[in-house]
């Protein structure tokens, strides 16, 4: 077994984790079996209840962990399926110390960072080191060296390295190579430092990964090589991509990180094969045509909350040879009757989501969408949305409305499953995780999956209220999954409608460049079956070729 920690220096938002998903689709590619795990710092036992503001996305596992966004990169550039084994925060190595301590595990021993909590961590890499499923495991150190929290997991690499062995190990540092304007230069000065750092806690990179906006020259790599101690072909070249995070694995390849992390690690592979993944590539950088989707939504101005719905509509996109322009619209603004905004688009996409902020909003979308015929696609609180839509303007139910929204409304058409049943002492807490939803024959949802049985992940409390079934059926409200013993709505669809498809799960976290989900790829497959009933030109970018190409893809 072999391991790679990836740490990071200078500043934060390097793509750290992009990086070491990176390099896990290089492993791949060259017949390893990979698996990522990740160690954040912070103090928080999981992300789950971090705003989107803060952090971004929360990332759901098969097994219901809620996590960090970088999971969500694992999943997508490698074929690891990960389990709550894969993110560690202090928080859960502090709680999981203390507990111990309380029921009497440590025998009257006084509790400290070093041996107790750093034991804990290096058993956290032993969990996942399992040699019949895996040959690597790359562990990212969330944070940048230097932070506080940090040390423990750093001190732990240091002694983890003396009990596996140096030769089984490979330390990358992800770090900043600024470029300072006025000097026309490049400076090295603050990876010395970061590294200086490293060595400091006893642990020495072999390899550089600079992020850089310039290319470095011969002598900000021979400076980096002799200050930082390692050799001259380690120090990789990471500039920003220009079209998409999937060019990432490219470049690092093109810059021989894959076999360079081989040699050290004294691993024989066959040379990499990357003809799909580059096909993929080319395809998101210039698809043959586009189309506009509108995502409405509460975190617009955070490119990371919605993370895992940009990137499924890009692999869907993808696989129609089609690029996408997105259109971001704050669902508070459709309240003040901004309705200009949804007018020429080919498809309204809305995530899912918590509370009554803009709710009104996205339901509004959804019955734009509804009238008129423009393909629609909720997820999670979208399908909710969509619903209350349904039933309070084609079926009559005027006060319909969730108990999330409005907790006395008369026509709880979303309920928590204990109102539902009468139950006063709600305790609900969230489904999550991987459930299997039973999809109906005959229904446009059967025809989408190929099938009718699938499992997704969900990530919610609310439920349709199964009571409000067969009067909004009659006027064409569709139930086309349910859970296995029929009593949970999973999927929603309208008869009268192109493509009109909610779902209570988020298949957002399923879909991978090469696999795209099939309820994305279906919804792409309407947006261009409408643009072109509509005989929207294409456009023509009279833009220089490399302007357009930037603007038609999803922001990253
Ligand atoms: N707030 C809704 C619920 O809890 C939807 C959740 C979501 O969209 N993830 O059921």
């Amino acid at each position: 077994m072999k391991y790679i920690f990836v740490t990071g220096g200078v500043v934060s938002s390097l793509g750290k984790g992009l990086t070491a998903a990176s390099l896990g689709t290089l492993l791949e590619a060259r017949r390893l079996r990979v698996v990522l795990q990740k160690f954040d710092p912070y103090l928080n036992v999981d992300p789950g209840t971090m705003s989107p503001f803060q952090h971004g996305e929360v990332y759901v596992l098969n097994d219901g962990a809620e996590t960090d966004l970088d999971l969500g990169h694992y999943e997508r550039f490698t074929n690891c399926l990960l389990t709550r084994n894969n993110n560690l925060t202090s928080g859960q190595v502090y709680e999981s110390v203390i507990l111990k301590e309380r029921r009497g595990d440590y025998l009257g021993k006084t509790v400290q960072v070093i041996p107790h909590v750093t034991d804990m961590i290096k058993d956290r890499i032993r969990q996942v080191s399992d040699e019949s499923k895996y040959d690597v495991v790359i562990t990212e150190i969330g944070g940048t060296t230097g932070d506080i929290e940090g040390l423990p997991f750093l001190e732990a690499i240091r002694q983890f390295i003396l009990e596996v062995g140096p030769e089984n190990v490979l330390n990358m540092h992800v770090t900043l190579v600024p470029y300072i304007k006025a000097a026309h230069e490049l400076k090295t000065k603050p990876t010395q430092q970061s590294v200086a750092k490293l060595r400091e806690i006893g642990l020495q990179p072999q390899v550089l990964i600079c992020r850089t906006e310039k290319p470095l020259d011969q002598d900000v790599r021979r400076k980096l090589s002799m200050f930082c101690s390692v050799s001259e072909k380690a120090v990789i070249e990471e500039g920003d991509v220009e079209h998409t995070i999937y060019e990432v694995p490219l470049t690092l390849h093109a810059e021989g990180l894959d076999q360079l992390v081989c040699d050290l690690l004294h691993l024989e592979t066959p040379a990499p094969e990357l003809a799909d993944w580059r096909k993929f590539v080319e395809r998101v950088i210039s698809p043959r045509r586009r189309i506009e989707v509108a995502v409405v939504g509460k975190y617009m101005e955070v490119r990371d909350a919605y993370k895992s719905i940009y990137e499924s509509l890009t692999h869907a996109a993808a696989s129609e040879d089609c690029g996408i322009d997105l259109k971001l619209v704050d669902a508070e603004s459709l309240e003040r009757g901004d309705d200009a905004q949804l007018r020429d688009v080919a498809g309204v996409l809305i995530p899912g989501g918590f509370g009554l902020r803009g709710a009104e909003g996205k339901i509004h979308a959804a019955g734009y969408a509804r009238e008129h015929k423009i393909p629609y696609l909720g997820l999670c609180l979208g399908m909710q949305v969509a619903t209350i839509e349904f039933a309070r303007n084609v079926c009559g139910i005027e006060n319909a409305n969730s108990t999330e929204f409005d907790k006395n409304t008369p026509e709880p058409v979303i309920s928590l499953l204990e109102e539902q049943r009468g139950v006063r002492n709600k305790g609900a807490s969230m489904r999550l995780g991987t459930w299997p939803t039973k999809v109906v024959q005959g229904t446009l949802a059967e025809k989408i999956y190929g099938g009718t049985e699938v499992t997704e992940r969900h990530r919610h409390r609310y439920e349709f209220n199964m009571k409000y079934r067969d009067g909004m059926n009659a006027q064409g409200f569709v139930i086309s999954g349910t859970s296995p013993d029929g009593t949970l709505a999973e999927l929603i669809e309208l008869r009268d409608h192109p493509y009109f498809v909610g779902c209570q799960y988020h298949p957002e976290f399923q879909s991978k460049p090469n696999k795209p989900h099939p309820l994305f790829k279906g919804f792409i497959q309407a947006c261009l079956a409408r643009q072109t009933s509509r005989a929207t030109p294409v456009r023509v970018d009279q833009e220089s070729p490399h302007r357009a190409l930037q603007r038609e893809l999803v922001p990253q």
